[in-house]
């Protein structure tokens, strides 16, 4: 038996035969650090702080993807995006739509913030993304790994759960997976986005092959066999629907980074859907079938009254662009 079928075995044990999509929802594109060598931000003239995101508009992505069946993988912005009492209503409101509490990767957070937090939050989401140290040092120049596992520790007192973020093809190599591993074990991380990277213009790695397939499956069947149990989600940018079945049979429980609103109903999302049935596994939600517009808009009743009238706009707004898909396919 090969690993991936070993992995495979292993997650068939664990989990039923379903996958799913799960979207990052992000309420600023600012990063006050901007030096991470493979990252778009590095290319880019520091945005201004206040370019973030209204709650409204991310109330109302929320609700579609409820809707759609997509899970919210975490809610993600520059530390500090969001005043304390902004992000509270915020993740509230989300926990109202969802019934569920969300993941949260906003940096480092002290034990003053986690305790705040903690009734809303599933757990913390450390952006790791290299495990080999030395590597580390020179990719995130002033995001070190050390103040992430203090955080970690602070968070299992607490009984917040750890999550953490790797991106593959960065110059690692698959013996670096026993670094991981102690990792996983040291912090006891429950969740892990495994993503490949995608090389952007103007950075080092512009010219620099994308992992292949195998590459990014060997990392999640590694994960799974060492950790039956762990939730493995697999980043793959449009450009890479042809790999999801590839990275499910490695064990991965879901799909991520996929464009879904924008790119609704395309064919790399039915490609999505068709792969996961490839590698055997019920896709649960869609990623080409819209619901009727009534059906979201009873989702609203769970919207503050003061709030009501801009989410529904807000909703309005992104239906039209995922039925302009629609059409647009036809
Ligand atoms: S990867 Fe680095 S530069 Fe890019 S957004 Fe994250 S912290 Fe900022």
């Amino acid at each position: 038996m090969n690993i991936i079928e070993k992995a495979n075995k292993v997650y068939l044990g664990n989990f039923k035969p379903v996958t799913w999509f799960e979207r990052a929802l992000f309420f600023s594109w600012y990063c006050k650090i901007a030096d991470c060598k493979y990252c778009y931000m590095s290319t880019q003239p520091n945005k201004n702080k206040e370019a973030v995101r209204s709650i409204a508009s991310i109330l109302a992505e929320t609700i579609i993807c409820k809707k759609l069946g997509w899970k919210i993988g975490f809610i993600s912005s520059g530390h500090n995006a969001y005043s304390t009492e902004k992000l509270l209503l915020l993740m509230k409101n989300i926990n109202k739509i969802t019934g569920k509490k969300v993941w949260l990767n906003i940096g480092v957070l002290e034990e003053d913030e986690l305790t705040l937090f903690s009734p809303y939050i599933e757990g913390v989401v450390g952006a790791i993304e290299t495990i080999n140290p030395k590597l580390h040092d020179e990719l995130c120049p002033s995001k070190p790994v050390e103040p992430f596992t203090k955080m970690f520790e602070v968070s299992r007192k607490l009984g917040i759960k750890n999550a953490m973020t790797i991106i593959t093809g960065l110059g690692e190599t698959i013996k670096d997976f026993d670094l991981l591993k102690e990792f996983i074990e040291k912090y006891d991380i429950e969740k892990i986005h495994i993503y490949g990277l995608n090389p952007q213009k103007g950075t080092m790695f512009e010219d620099v092959k994308p992992p292949t397939a195998e590459y990014q499956s060997e990392w999640i069947a590694r994960t799974r066999i060492a950790f039956p149990k762990i939730d493995i989600q697999a980043g793959i940018w449009d450009d890479k629907v042809e790999n999801v079945s590839a990275l499910l049979e490695a064990g991965a429980n879901s799909i991520s980074k996929f464009p879904a609103i924008r790119k609704f109903n395309s064919k790399e999302a039915l490609r999505i859907e068709e792969e996961s049935e490839k590698a055997g596994r019920v896709f649960d939600g869609s990623l080409v079938k819209l619901p009727k517009e009534e059906e979201f808009s009873k989702e609203l009743e769970k919207i503050p009254n003061n709030l009501k009238r801009e989410v529904d706009i807000k909703l309005i707004k992104y239906i039209k662009l995922m039925k302009k898909r629609k059409s647009k396919d036809k």
